[in-house]
């Protein structure tokens, strides 16, 4: 199906929201974010102090004979090779990249490194937190695991009295063509790179994404988020639950896309901590 076909089928709901662009929201969302760009940042306070985690207590037990060749055992070696790097996962098909590994948790898809367009994650079910977006919708999708994931983060955010929405999940690819084409056709191409993907380079495609918001902004996807009591909970604890705010500020140029405190990507309990603390994104976490 053509592109055309698809914006003018589901135009009408597609407005412009950022690297997510998940457009639900309307042009006053849009116009939000425009004049807090302008804005000079607020304070962000980035308390990553970086607990020197000394991984390796590899004692290097002294007294023991000396080197005896042959007998190298690396002993963080297990550490390292828990998550695939970047240059592993991808391979290149007409002059374009392609990751390799869409179905892992720890797939990276960003600007240079494209979904294949017809992947489509398995296991999609609906997580069971309160949504802005209708049932049915498949942007209420998630990969299960992720979803569980999201369940339990809902459910803490709760008790914590924080009130957490959530916007959209999941993408297809021809949809995210189709939100790619509307706002090129309205704002101009180099203002849709900015704020939305190409499709197969969003993701949501992924289904370990979700965005959040708060009846406070109305369910607007907006770097308000941030300063909220909700942005800030989410900040501080999301990785708790596995996932991590995947568009950070001061971190555009690596990640290609504008601060978004409300968008989460599932990677699992373990890599959200390391990630979490710190204080980088998937780009340099994987770059290893
Ligand atoms: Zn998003």
């Amino acid at each position: 199906m053509t592109v055309r076909k698809l914006v003018f089928v589901s135009g009408l709901s597609l407005a412009l929201v950022a690297g997510c662009s998940s457009n639900e929201q309307s042009d006053q969302t849009m116009n939000d974010e425009k004049s807090e760009q302008t804005e000079p940042d607020k304070e962000e306070k980035n308390e990553d102090n970086k607990t020197n985690s000394e991984a390796n207590e590899e004692n290097s037990s002294s007294n023991e004979d000396t080197n005896q060749n042959g007998a190298n055992n690396e002993p963080d070696e297990s550490q390292q090779n828990a998550y695939p790097a970047m240059g592993e996962t991808v391979t290149e098909e007409n002059g374009k990249k392609i990751v390799t590994n869409p179905d892992s948790i720890y797939v990276v898809a960003n600007k240079n490194r494209n979904l294949p367009a017809d992947f489509v994650p398995k296991n999609l079910v609906e997580p069971n937190v309160p949504f802005y977006a209708n049932e049915g919708d498949p942007k209420r999708l998630m990969v299960d695991e992720a979803a569980k994931a999201l369940e339990e983060m809902f459910a803490a955010a709760e008790e914590a009295d924080m009130q957490i929405k959530a916007v959209s999940g999941y993408r297809s690819y021809e949809r995210q063509e189709a939100i790619f084409a509307y706002n090129a056709e309205r704002y101009g191409a180099e203002k849709a790179n900015q704020v939305s993907a190409h499709a197969g380079q969003s993701e949501h495609q992924t289904g370990l994404t979700m965005d959040i918001s708060t009846p406070s902004l109305n369910g607007a996807l907006t770097e308000k988020f941030g300063s909220t009591p909700e942005g800030e909970w989410v900040a501080e604890n999301a990785y708790k639950y596995g996932f991590v705010v995947r568009y950070l500020k001061g971190k555009e140029d690596i990640t290609g896309y504008q601060y978004e405190p409300w968008h989460v990507r599932y990677v699992g309990k373990e890599a959200a901590k390391e990630i979490h603390e710190a204080g980088i994104t998937l780009e340099e976490f994987f770059a290893k």
